[in-house]
This record gives structure tokens, C-alpha cells and sequence, in this order.
């Protein structure tokens, strides 16, 4: 079978590369198993010698990983150096910190000592998306090194390129050989992968649909799992809060990625009274951007990842409309054999739209109007997703009780734009999946929690 690398700006052919065979697959899950015998054993300032290399060894590369970044899947080159520096962030993080976070925990008992000890597992599978191809691998391959697991990695067909390159990154890094493989399969292969011995816990970045699936494999197995699936993240639009600055962090998260991102706001839920200059100054400034080739300088929106995505989000706008919301800007699919898609505004999107009931994965808008503030929070929780909100208010104690309180979602931000960050723990709840990663919660996702009690 053959895995290759599509350019989104031109619809041709980057690289092809050989997938990997069932067997050549299997060989490499052992050597890193093997590789894990060793490591599991390694001093953590040894762990953080070689992280820090690592994320050295990113800087260093930034603007060649952009630019693999931008050819796969249209990411601007901008953004793409910044995603590379996130990854660097989040080595140096676990680098500082992981012997803090998996220090031993004494627990006083009747025992002569009794206490809590966190071992690695082995080898985990990382399953990721094309999204964030370098910071999601980076996101899960830090803290698993650092905790003293090893890792193969199944990353989306479309970025391969990626996909080897930090492969070599890890090498360059100078960690141990095989503690960390690129397996190139596609998702055809996932279960049998679950299915090898060696593999002790399975970690996915995606869709909802491919979450249930692993999840119910390695479920079947007794394979831990942590998903980080879909968003529909609702951003509140309080009476008191400041629009225009209100207005400027949404237009710069439902665009994050040219819109791809899983916490990327995509519902505007905006209070009756200040809707109309909300909407006016969110027009404005979404008109602002410019869409254009990835490779090229000042370039907000870069193509869609794919082609099929690209159309499937066509397909959503346009059912949207017909069920009726109304369409205020975009909305036209760009002529010519790319996967361009503009910024997008839909208004009077209501509770039964498709754009207020499914993910938007690309940069389209869904404004909706709510009567007051209770009914802007129902709205927002009234979602299968439970990823990221956030909301705008002057009243920063109230908006504080409000994310704390009210908000279905594993994060709220209030008068900000709902990010990743190392220090912070990252995931959802409901559909859009279970577990943590990131901060210290991501690092005991995948350790045995060991009680040791002497009497
Ligand atoms: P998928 O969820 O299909 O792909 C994500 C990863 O899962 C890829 O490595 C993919 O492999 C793999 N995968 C897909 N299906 C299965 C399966 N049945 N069993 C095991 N692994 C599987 O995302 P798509 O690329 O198809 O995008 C579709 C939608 O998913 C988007 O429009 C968006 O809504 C959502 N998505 C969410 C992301 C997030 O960050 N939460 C990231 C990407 C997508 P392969 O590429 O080989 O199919």
C-alpha cells in the first residue's frame, strides 16, 4: 500500500511513501518495547538532558518543519513556526518538572511507610490528526518520555512527511535508539496495533467517530485510553462585555488553523441587546483577513487540510442555509483543483441547525442569538461537545463564577481565547472525549499508580 502527501493549494502529488507491511510494523513495536526495558530505568536528569536537546534541536528546524507543515496540509507559514515553538515549550516544561510531578507521594497510614509511586507503562500508540501535526505528536510524546514510556505513533495518512520528520527529531535529540517510531499505516491497521502485546495504552487526537472506534478496541483489550476528540466550543457574548475586543478574540480563535483547530470557537452565542454591533464589528474584522497560498507572507487563512474536508464543510454551510440561517459573508467554494474555503458568517443559526448541532471544522461562524444570560448558557451547554468555552464580560468575578460553575467543558476562559498550554491540563468531556494531557494531570495519564505500603 502506498501512503503520499497531497499539496491542498494545488491537489498534487507531494511525496509517496511505501506503508509499512504488517510485518515491518511488528518488528518495530518490539524494538521499542525492547528500547522501553532501558529506558524505563533512566535517571530523570538524563530524561531532561534529552528534552531539552530536543526542543533545541525544534528551534533549530522551525522553518523547515513550517514549511513540510504548510506543503502537507496548507498550515501559513507563520503559524506554523509559532506551532513549532509550542512544541519546544512543551519539552522544556516537562523537562523542568516531570521528576516534581512523579516524585513519590508518602501518605501517612498505620504502616511503618506507605506511599504512592508512578511507573511507566511501555510503550503507548498515538493516533493523530493532521491539524496540528507537529504539537499534537509533542503534546503526548513529551510527558511519555519524560514519565519513562516509549512511543509508535499512527499519524494522519496526509502528513507522512511529518510524521518521519519527528522521527529524526527525536533522533537528532540523541535519545536512545526506538524509543519513539513512526509507523506508517493507515487507520485499516489501527486495531491489530492495538491488538500487539506490547502496546499498553492508546492515546487519539480526532474525530469523534474515530475516538469511539479505538476506544472500543483497546476497551475490548483492557488498553487504557485518553481521547481528545471534536469541539463545538460556544463563545458567550455577555450585555456588559467589551465588544470590540470581544469581537477581535473571536475572529482570531474560529480562525485558528484557517479554522481547523478542535478548540477553535465555532458557536458565537450573543446576548439579544448587543448582537447587532457584535455581528457588525465580528463582519468587519473577518473581512480583514487574508486568504492565500501558505508559503506566502502575511497570510491569516491558508487551504483547507484536504479536498474531501473541505466539501464536507461546503456540504454543512449549505444545509445550513437551507435550514435557515443566513449566510452574511463566504460561503463560495474557490474554482480550481485546491482545497480553499473563505471566512465564512452565518446568522440566525438556531438550535436545530446542523451548524449549531455539528462541528464546523473550517473557518465558518454560526452567530445565535440568546435572550439573556441564562439563556446564553443553556445554549452553549446544549452541545454533545464538551471541549472549550469562553465567556466576555466586564464583570470579571461574575464571568469567573460563570466558567467555574456553569459551563459544560473541560476549560473555560473568560475574556480569552481558549488555548493549550503545557502547564494546564487539556481535554474534554462528553463527545469530545475523556482523559487529560498536558500539566501534571496529562503526565499520570499513562504511569501506574503504585501504592507501596511496608508494614
Ligand atoms: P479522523 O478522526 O478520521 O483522523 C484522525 C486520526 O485518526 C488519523 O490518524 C486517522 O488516520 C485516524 N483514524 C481515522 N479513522 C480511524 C478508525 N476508524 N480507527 C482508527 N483510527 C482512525 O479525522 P479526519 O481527518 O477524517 O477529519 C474528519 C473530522 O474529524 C474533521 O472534520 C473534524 O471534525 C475532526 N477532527 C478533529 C480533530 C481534533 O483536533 N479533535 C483533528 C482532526 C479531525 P487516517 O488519516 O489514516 O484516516
Amino acid at each position: 500500500m502506498e501512503i503520499h502527501s497531497i499539496n491542498p493549494v494545488n491537489g498534487k502529488i507531494i511525496q509517496r511513501y511505501n506503508a509499512h507491511t504488517d510485518k515491518q510494523v511488528d518488528k518495530k513495536i518490539m524494538q521499542t518495547h525492547t528500547a522501553w526495558l532501558n529506558w524505563r530505568n533512566s535517571p530523570h536528569n538524563e530524561r531532561s538532558r534529552l528534552l531539552l536537546n530536543m526542543s533545541k534541536t525544534l528551534l533549530v528546524k522551525k522553518d523547515e518543519l513550517a514549511r513540510l507543515m504548510a506543503l502537507e496540509m496548507g498550515k501559513p507559514l507563520a503559524q506554523g513556526v509559532a506551532e513549532v515553538e509550542k512544541c519546544a515549550t512543551v519539552c522544556d516544561y516537562y523537562a523542568a518538572n516531570a521528576a516534581k510531578h512523579l516524585k513519590d507521594q508518602l501518605i501517612e497510614t498505620e504502616a511503618s511507610k506507605s506511599f504512592i509511586s508512578f511507573q511507566p507503562l511501555g510503550v503507548m500508540f498515538a493516533i493523530m490528526p493532521w491539524n496540528f501535526p507537529l504539537w499534537q505528536v509533542f503534546r503526548f510524546l513529551a510527558p511519555a518520555l519524560a514519565a519513562g514510556n516509549c512511543g509508535v505513533l499512527k499519524h494522519a495518512s496526509n502528513v507522512p512527511g511529518c510524521a518521519l520528520a519527528i522521527e529524526d527529531i527525536v533522533k537528532a535529540a540523541g535519545f536512545p535508539q526506538h524509543v519513539f517510531q513512526t509507523l506508517l499505516v493507515g487507520s485499516n491497521k489501527v486495531d491489530r496495533i492495538i491488538e500487539n502485546k506490547f502496546i499498553q495504552a492508546v492515546t487519539i487526537t480526532g474525530s469523534t467517530a474515530a475516538g469511539s472506534k479505538v476506544a472500543q478496541k483497546a476497551g475490548s483489550l483492557i488498553k487504557k485510553t485518553v481521547l481528545e476528540l471534536g469541539g463545538s466550543d460556544a463563545y458567550i457574548i455577555l450585555e456588559d462585555s467589551d465588544l470590540e475586543h470581544a469581537a477581535e478574540i473571536c475572529v482570531n480563535s474560529r480562525l485558528i488553523n484557517s479554522g481547523q483547530s478542535c478548540i477553535a470557537a465555532k458557536r458565537f452565542i450573543v446576548v439579544k441587546s448587543v448582537e447587532k454591533e457584535f455581528t457588525r464589528l465580528f463582519l468587519e474584522k473577518m473581512q480583514a483577513k487574508t486568504m492565500g497560498d501558505p508559503l506566502g507572507n502575511g497570510v491569516d487563512i491558508g487551504p483547507q487540510a484536504r479536498i474531501d474536508l473541505r466539501d464536507d464543510l461546503h456540504k454543512q454551510v449549505k444545509l445550513a442555509v437551507k435550514q435557515g440561517a443566513k449566510c452574511i459573508l463566504g460561503g463560495e467554494i474557490t474554482k480550481g483543483n485546491n482545497a480553499y474555503y473563505p471566512a465564512t458568517i452565518l446568522t440566525k443559526v438556531k438550535e436545530d441547525n446542523v451548524a449549531f448541532e455539528e462541528e464546523l471544522f473550517g473557518p465558518v461562524a454560526a452567530i445565535i442569538t440568546a435572550k439573556n444570560e441564562n439563556d446564553a448558557i443553556r445554549l452553549a451547554n446544549k452541545s454533545i461537545f464538551g471541549l472549550g468555552a469562553a465567556i466576555f464580560t466586564s464583570d470579571k468575578k461574575h464571568g469567573e463564577l460563570l466558567a467555574a460553575t456553569r459551563i459544560e467543558a473541560g476549560s473555560c476562559f473568560v475574556n480569552a481565547l481558549v488555548k493549550s498550554d503545557p502547564r494546564l491540563p487539556f481535554g474534554g468531556i462528553k463527545q469530545s472525549g475523556y482523559g487529560r494531557e498536558l500539566g501534571i494531570f496529562g503526565i499520570h495519564e499513562f504511569v501506574n499508580i503504585k501504592t507501596v505500603y511496608v508494614a
